[in-house]
Formats: C-alpha cells, sequence, structure tokens
C-alpha cells in the first residue's frame, strides 16, 4: 500500500512577512499591493476571522480589517524559504511532486523502512520546518493524493491528519461536496438540486445519474469520493521553456522604449518559475522587426533563478545585442529555457548574499535606465494575480 503525504505551508507569503518582522506576530497581516486595484495575496491567520481571504481586493480586506498591516510581496523571499522548504522534503523522500511554491505531495511509501511510518515522516518534516526555518506547514497522510489533499486542508494551521490505508471511504463520506476536487459552483449546485450534500453521496450514486449530472468526469468523481485514487506521485517533468511576449500597437525604436516590456514580460516569466517552483539557466530575447523579421539572442546564467531582476538583468543585456532598433521593433518576448525543479544546493553556496549583490547591481541598472524616480516598479503598471497562491 502506498502512503502519500500532502504538505501545505500556511499563510506562507503572510508567514514569512512575521517571520522576517517579529513585530508583525500575532496581528493580522495582508500580503499584496495597497492600491486601489491591489488583491490580497495571502492573510495571516489573524485576518481570517474577519472574514479576509486571499484573491479578494485589498480594498474590501481593508474594510473588513482595518487594523491589518499591509506588507507588499517580497517573490525573491518566498523563494528561498520555498527552496529550504523543499530540501526538507527531499531528505525523506526523491518523490516529491510541487504544486507550487508551498505545496507538495511526497510519495513516502519507500522510505518508511528508513524513517518510520506515514505519521512519522510527517511530523519529522513539520518539525525539521518548523526548527530550521520558524515556519508551520500542515500534512494529510493518506493512501493516495486525492485524499492526501484533502486531510492536509482540515486541520490547519500546523496541523496533521492522518488516514488509515483502509479508511479513505469512511474519512470522505461525511466531508461536504465543496471538499470535493473539481467540483465548481455550478456541478454543485446542480449536484444538492439531486439530493447530494456529501462526498459519501457521490460514492454511493449510480453511474448513470453521476454521468447524467457531471459528464464523463461523473465516474471519476464516483471513484475518488470512494477513495479510489491511483494517479502516481510524479516528479515533475518541467516545461521545456516558458515566455511571454507582446506586440506593440506602435513600433518602439529606442532602448528605454523596449526596456519596459522587456521589464514586464521578465516579471511574468519570474511569476510563472515561482508558482511552479521552477528554476531556468537560460534566458532568451526574442525581437519581431517592424518588417517581421525575427531575431533572437540567448544567454546561459552561471546558476538557475526564478526572479524578475536576474532574468530581466540578462534581457536587458541581451537587448545590447541587437544593432538596428530604430529600424523599429513590433514585438518582443522574453522566455526561459534549461528549466529545473530541483536546482542543486551547491548552485548556492551563498544564496543571501548573492540575492543582495543582485538586488544591488539591478537598482543601480534601474535607476540609471529610468531615473531614480523611475525606481519604483508600480510605475510599470503591474496587472495583481488574482490567481496567485490562492492556497494559503
Ligand atoms: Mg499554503
Amino acid at each position: 500500500m502506498r502512503t502519500v503525504i500532502h504538505f501545505d505551508m500556511d499563510a506562507f507569503f503572510a508567514s514569512v512577512e512575521q517571520l522576517d518582522a517579529p513585530e508583525l506576530l500575532g496581528k493580522p497581516v495582508l500580503v499584496g499591493a495597497r492600491s486601489r486595484r491591489g488583491v490580497v495575496t495571502a492573510a495571516s491567520y489573524e485576518a481570517r476571522p474577519s472574514g479576509v481571504r486571499s484573491a479578494m481586493s485589498m480594498v474590501e480586506a481593508l474594510r473588513r480589517c482595518p487594523e491589518a498591516v499591509v506588507v507588499p510581496p517580497r517573490r525573491s523571499r518566498y523563494v528561498e524559504l520555498s527552496r529550504q522548504v523543499f530540501s526538507v522534503f527531499r531528505r525523506y523522500t526523491p518523490l516529491v511532486e510541487g504544486l507550487s511554491v508551498d505545496e507538495a505531495f511526497l510519495d513516502v511509501s519507500e522510505s518508511r523502512a528508513l524513517f518510520g511510518d506515514g505519521e512519522t515522516i510527517a511530523r519529522r518534516v513539520k518539525r525539521d520546518i518548523h526548527e530550521e526555518i520558524g515556519l508551520t506547514g500542515s500534512a494529510g497522510v493518506a493512501p493516495n493524493k486525492f485524499v492526501a489533499k484533502i486531510a492536509s486542508d482540515l486541520d490547519k494551521p500546523d496541523g496533521l491528519v492522518l488516514v488509515p490505508t483502509d479508511g479513505a471511504a469512511k474519512f470522505l463520506a461525511p466531508l461536504p461536496l465543496e471538499r470535493m476536487w473539481r467540483v465548481g459552483p455550478k456541478a454543485r449546485v446542480r449536484l444538492r438540486a439531486a439530493g447530494f450534500q456529501t462526498i459519501g453521496d457521490l460514492a454511493r450514486a449510480d453511474a448513470n445519474t453521476l454521468e447524467q449530472l457531471l459528464g464523463s468526469w461523473g465516474p471519476v468523481a464516483r471513484d475518488l469520493a470512494r477513495g479510489i485514487d491511483d494517479r502516481p506521485v510524479v516528479v515533475g517533468a518541467p516545461p521545456k521553456s516558458l515566455g511571454s511576449e507582446e506586440t506593440f500597437e506602435d513600433d518602439l525604436r529606442t532602448r528605454d522604449a523596449l526596456l519596459k516590456p522587456i521589464l514586464r514580460q521578465s516579471m511574468r516569466v519570474a511569476d510563472r518559475l515561482v508558482d511552479q517552483g521552477l528554476w531556468a539557466r537560460v534566458v532568451t530575447l526574442k525581437i519581431k522587426y517592424r518588417d517581421h523579421r525575427i531575431r533572437s539572442r540567448q544567454m546561459k546564467l552561471p546558476r538557475a533563478v526564478s526572479d524578475t531582476d536576474a532574468i530581466f538583468e540578462a534581457a536587458g543585456e541581451l537587448l545590447g545585442r541587437f544593432d538596428d532598433l530604430a529600424y523599429g521593433v513590433r514585438l518582443t518576448g522574453v522566455a526561459v529555457s534549461g528549466i529545473t525543479n530541483a536546482p542543486g544546493e551547491e548552485l548556492f553556496p551563498d544564496a543571501e548574499r548573492e540575492r543582495r549583490e543582485r538586488l544591488a547591481a539591478t537598482s543601480h541598472v534601474l535607476r540609471e535606465r529610468f531615473g531614480t524616480a523611475g525606481l519604483t516598479r508600480a510605475s510599470l503598471i503591474r496587472e495583481p494575480s488574482v490567481k496567485r497562491d490562492s492556497h494559503t
């Protein structure tokens, strides 16, 4: 029998802010931009009794919880700690499937002989993360992914929920449909109208009824509701490349004009890397000229990165290798390749020092290019992402 652990850090971004600024401990903290269009990326547990949730607009969140402290997101810091969390996971099994920057499945079936049963391993992971990093996470231990993921969410924060090997169906039966994977609001309305209240009701339903209500997903849903899920934990084959590009309304002709979309594209690429817990070593800048000629330049970095600063720095340098920009550029694209989900620790001998050096260098570059007043990134019209970290 398999043992799968789903591990999810508690209010990850907000907890990192409280870790780094102890005066925030015990206070409601909202991570996100304090602008009219800002969105809550993460809310600390102190803010949640007021009804604040991630993905809520900042205006609404502050109306519900006016005493909350708003902190702008610090992506590179979250990535740094995510890396440490994942290296704890990999201490107990190589079979780690990252779902996001703070969430993963661990198949520990083969690790039991070495470290003890699923419960023991989950407790050790929680202890290591707490002692070494100072953060808490919640674990669900179960015979498969579906059940483990539901379990980890039931006792947050700092939770541990065990589902015995033969107890999956019994564990799921009393839970409301809202806990069910991939049952969206519309399907829920249909199911409720047909008299379904719990996951147990789904498990007992006949196949035809479910197929009528849920389409081809019906039979799968019934298996899951019965605690049957054979999907393996896969060490994600990361995508070969990730990119962001845009066509301009009017052709751009100067380096300064081009740096702005390139920074925006670098941010999008970095966000996608961070969201998927990935790093990349190669940066490519593509340019389409006014006459539709496409050219690209590529650079291999000394180490795998996932932050905007490093990607933008490389893209900016690559831009310098195109000479006839004045001819007119109708499109730029920033892409990364050489992607990995497990950068060797040896690649980061002193990550903190490197990060500071890089930040300093980039600030300098930005200041040079956009002027001192332009240093604030707010000027670059960053769209708030509603999706990001909706689990924390
Ligand atoms: Mg989380």
